[in-house]
């Protein structure tokens, strides 16, 4: 079966602090998260923007028609939006951005317009309180650099289709109600952004986290059902783990790797794998510490499978190893919130196999065995 994707976060590259994970960057790319750690503006210091040329436009307008109030080095994101974007010499090319009325200046990328979900009931209120789907035509961190291909384009994509749209959200509510709202809270995690065709600095993604925003990127399109889900509970982990080590989440973890094989050592990153196109297999596993080859890229790559398939599927965490790092994931999520027990997982999963087996199919796919046909 056809893999896209992977290189994760970890070891990618973050940008404005998006994670890019897994699945998406086997046919891709980098990912968004490690290489630029830094993810938000206390991190990166101050930004300069040369104090000659701050000078707004079309405050209050929606057009802006003032082009020579354009600092140097920037370039708009659009006529009519009021963000300006540079590439920072000094941090590798970094984007960061300007407001043409405001002033403000973050490293973090802008969001695009995003319209709420409508009230479909089968998608629970909660996420749709979180859920929100683009609304422009398309929307990047960047425009792309005629003169430079591999220029930085940030977290890019376009609006989504109705029919995936519902279709997805319709497969991640019961996903979404597995964590309770204090959970998301409390790891920072505001909102799910609802989109196609996401790339991250032109590397095609099906899900980017923005660790600095507290986002996840969610492209709708055509994906197996189970990797939705998958993928889904996949980069929550990354968001949960930075906010647990911020961008020490790639460093050495004792509490961990006591349950890895004597000597082992991680490996450069999931984007290291979008070229194995077997690696996301059970079958694929070195040894029983590991679910599958994938999770040997490193050690956040390691949590995140773990994770996904405590979510989804647990009798693949069938080794004394595992389940053990399964239980030191379920005693961080526990810390973060009592809520997210064990017993009230299951039980939130068990209520919904019934309420929704009959039109979802839910949770009977999850018996098969594998993480995913491919990597997230
Ligand atoms: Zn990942």
């Amino acid at each position: 079966m056809k893999r896209l994707c992977n290189p994760c976060c970890p070891a990618g590259a973050v940008s404005s602090g998006a994670i890019g994970d897994a699945e998406e960057y086997r046919d891709g790319g980098t990912s968004t998260r490690g290489g630029d750690s830094s993810n938000d503006d206390q991190e990166l210091g101050p930004l300069r923007v040369q104090p000659s040329s701050r000078t707004a436009s079309g405050s209050g307008t929606t057009v802006y028609t003032d082009q020579a109030s354009i600092p140097q080095n920037f370039v708009e994101l659009g006529p009519d939006n009021p963000w300006l974007v540079c590439r920072s010499p000094a941090h590798g090319g970094k984007l960061f951005w300007l407001h043409r009325t405001t002033q403000e200046t973050t490293w973090r990328q802008p969001l695009p317009r995003l319209m709420p979900l409508p009230k479909w009931s089968t998608v629970h209120a909660p996420m749709r309180e979180t859920a929100f789907a683009v609304i422009d035509p398309i929307f990047y961190g960047a425009p792309a650099d005629p003169i430079d291909p591999k220029a930085r384009t940030g977290i890019c994509g376009k609006q989504p289709l109705p029919a995936p749209l519902r279709k997805t959200c319709d497969t991640l509510s019961p996903e979404h109600q597995l964590y309770p709202k204090r959970f998301f809270d409390r790891v920072g995690i505001k909102r799910f952004v609802m989109c196609e065709d996401l790339k991250y600095n032109g590397q095609r993604r099906r899900d980017v986290p923005d660790l600095s925003s507290g986002t996840l990127y969610i492209d709708v399109g055509d994906r197996a059902v189970r990797r939705k889900r998958h993928s889904f509970h996949h980069e929550l982990w990354h968001m949960v783990d930075y906010h647990l080590l911020g961008n020490a989440f790639e460093s050495h973890d004792a509490e961990w790797c006591e349950h890895n094989p004597r000597g082992f050592n991680y490996g450069n990153g999931g984007k290291f794998m979008r070229t194995d196109s077997s690696s996301s297999q059970l079958s694929s596993s070195p040894s029983p510490e590991f679910l599958n080859r994938y999770s040997t890229s490193s050690i956040a790559e390691d949590k995140a499978e773990v994770w996904a398939s405590l979510m989804c599927y647990q009798q693949v965490l069938k080794t004394p190893a595992l389940q053990a790092k399964a239980a030191l994931l379920k005693k961080r999520a526990l810390n973060i919130c009592s809520e997210m027990d064990e017993r009230c997982v299951c039980a939130r999963r068990v209520k919904m196999c019934v309420t929704l087996m009959g039109f979802h199919g839910f949770g009977l796919e999850h018996a098969q065995a594998g993480t995913g046909e491919e990597h997230e």
